[in-house]
């Protein structure tokens, strides 16, 4: 379903435009890969300019009609499109795992969170009410209206190849935007599947298009003259660039970054509950997860026995291809990020870590054969010095800090330049409302390690995990994809037979 055959047999995904699959040439391609086989599956078309500009296009000439639309067949299309990608969830979440190597669970999981957006947008009518103000002057009226922007462009990252896409989608288009994604090459797949469900849910065509590609086709996003405003989710230094080309072209943007997540574990906490949280937070999705717990700040006295309890729980973890029933982790997603990651371990010994758990060598339900894999590792007494605190590390490894007292542990987390989602475990309600007060960071858990706010919430960190000022979905992305319009009107009274009979001018 998802793109056609390319020379050598694999999979050929390519772009979709104006309600179909292009059916121009690649001038150029790159490589798909099954990360738990290693084996090259295929590949994917990138954009040149002319596939961008066709895009936004056929987006730009969407626009009148779906913004003249009614709420309530815009409203029908969402419930379809709803019910159509529940429908699919299994089959989307097969398709996800294929390419990116999480486990299938992982990968309907996304799925249900990406859901949960639509839902969120299906309530539209509600959001898009403007404000009234009678008689501000005498026989005179304010109004506000909340109207499209026009083409929006969503840019997205590897690892949630479905939902980080429809935290942006389903809500641009639900306020009548139209709109162009370029999603991952790593994993593109899911978006093309997408984009036909929309079809099928009779969404007309042209209002949600995809282009495939690299720097080339996001370059030629950002500086698009009919893209209106751009939505970004990825690495720091490449949401940076995003945010400062997009500005620097006149578009609203949004650009959301990287992450190093904190769990703060005070001494008076439930042990065992941090210990499952600290591992599942941090190791699933092979920790290839913005919101994935990178560091566990142990305060003193308690690192030694919550290492000893996390090592027990990472023994147990089974690591094997995204879609054995018994894998609780797959690969990670590409051959160089996996050796990447890996290298951490060798970086973070030879500045004084401990290796707790080494993953180099996992055990792979059914063999490793010549997959991208690294099993869970935690490096113990890391501290703020070393590269593998320093970095983003996107990956299965789990560093433990120690800290000598709540203080400590609070300035090392808001001293972080990343600023996206922290927790603290503690049974002290003091201390935890004190923390959700002070920490400098944007999404914060209380005995939760990845507090994702809910559909209706927004998303989005601080400092370095977001530049621009709205975050995602919820009622900051009807706020991004729309525009205010403020309208005083006077209307002249029928009981003056609506001539103007010089009624005194105020106002
Ligand atoms: P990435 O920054 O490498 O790529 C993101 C997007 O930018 C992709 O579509 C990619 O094609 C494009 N891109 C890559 N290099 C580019 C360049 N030089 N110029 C222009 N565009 C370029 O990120 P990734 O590796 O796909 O995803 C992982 C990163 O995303 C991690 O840093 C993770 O923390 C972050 N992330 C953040 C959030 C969040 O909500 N803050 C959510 C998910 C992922």
């Amino acid at each position: 379903m998802t793109g056609n055959s390319s020379a050598d047999g694999g999979k050929r995904v390519t772009h979709w435009i104006g309600g179909k699959p292009h059916t121009g040439r690649a001038e150029r391609s790159g490589d798909l890969y099954e990360p738990a086989t290693g084996r090259r599956t295929g590949t994917v078309d990138l954009a040149g300019q002319a596939e961008v500009d066709a895009a936004v296009a056929a987006a730009k000439a969407a626009f009148p009609g779906w913004r003249d639309t009614s709420l309530s067949q815009r409203t029908k299309v969402l419930f379809r499109f709803r019910e159509l990608v529940s429908g699919h969830r299994d089959e989307l979440a097969r398709l996800i795992s294929s390419e990116h190597g999480k486990v299938v669970s992982d990968a309907a999981g996304e799925v249900a969170r990406g859901l949960e957006v639509v839902e969120f947008a299906c309530g539209v009518p509600h959001l898009l009410k403007g404000g009234f103000s009678e008689n501000v002057s005498t026989g005179v009226d304010a109004y506000s209206i909340l109207q499209p922007l026009g083409v929006a462009a969503g840019i997205t990252p590897f690892n949630f190849p479905a939902m980080v896409p429809m935290w942006m989608f389903p809500v641009a288009i639900a306020c009548g935007n139209t709109f162009v994604l370029k999603p991952s090459e790593k994993d593109p797949s899911a978006s093309v599947r997408l984009a036909e469900l929309w079809a099928e849910a009779g969404l007309p065509d042209g209002v949600f298009n995809v282009v495939h590609g690299d720097r080339t086709a996001v370059d030629g996003l950002l500086r698009h003259p009919d893209v209106r405003a751009v939505s970004f989710v990825g690495s720091t230094p490449i949401a940076r660039y995003v945010y400062g080309t997009a500005a620097a072209n006149g578009k609203r943007v949004q650009a959301l970054g990287g992450a190093k997540n904190h769990m703060l574990v005070l001494p008076d906490a439930d042990l065992d509950l941090a210990a499952d949280a600290a591992v599942s937070a941090g190791f699933g999705s092979a920790g290839e997860r913005c919101m994935a717990i990178s560091v566990v700040v142990a305060v003193d006295p308690v690192g030694d026995e919550l290492t000893a309890r996390i090592r027990e729980r990472v023994a147990k973890l089974r690591v094997g291809p995204g879609d054995h029933p018994e894998s609780d982790m797959g690969p990670l997603v590409t051959r160089e990020h996996r050796d990447r990651v890996a290298s951490y371990l060798e970086s973070g010994v030879a500045q004084g870590a401990t290796l707790a758990v080494d993953g180099r060598d996992p055990d792979v339900l059914g063999g490793a054969g010549d997959g991208f894999w690294l099993g869970p590792s935690v490096l113990d007494h890391v501290t703020p010095d070393m590269d593998a605190y320093k970095d983003e590390i996107f990956g299965p490894v789990l560093s433990v800090v120690r800290a000598g007292s709540y203080k400590e542990a609070m300035d090392l987390i808001s001293a972080n330049p990343y600023g996206n989602g922290t927790a603290i475990f503690t049974n002290d309600g003091g201390a935890a409302r004190r923390f959700q007060n002070e920490v400098e960071v944007g999404m914060v858990g209380i005995n939760v390690p990845i507090p994702v706010p809910m559909a209706y919430y927004s998303f989005g960190g601080w400092k370095d995990s977001l530049f621009g000022d709205s975050h995602a979905h919820g009622t900051e992305g009807v706020h991004f994809y729309t525009r205010t319009k403020a309208v005083t009107a006077r209307w002249l009274d029928p009981s003056h037979g609506g001539v103007n009979l010089g009624f005194p001018t105020s106002g």
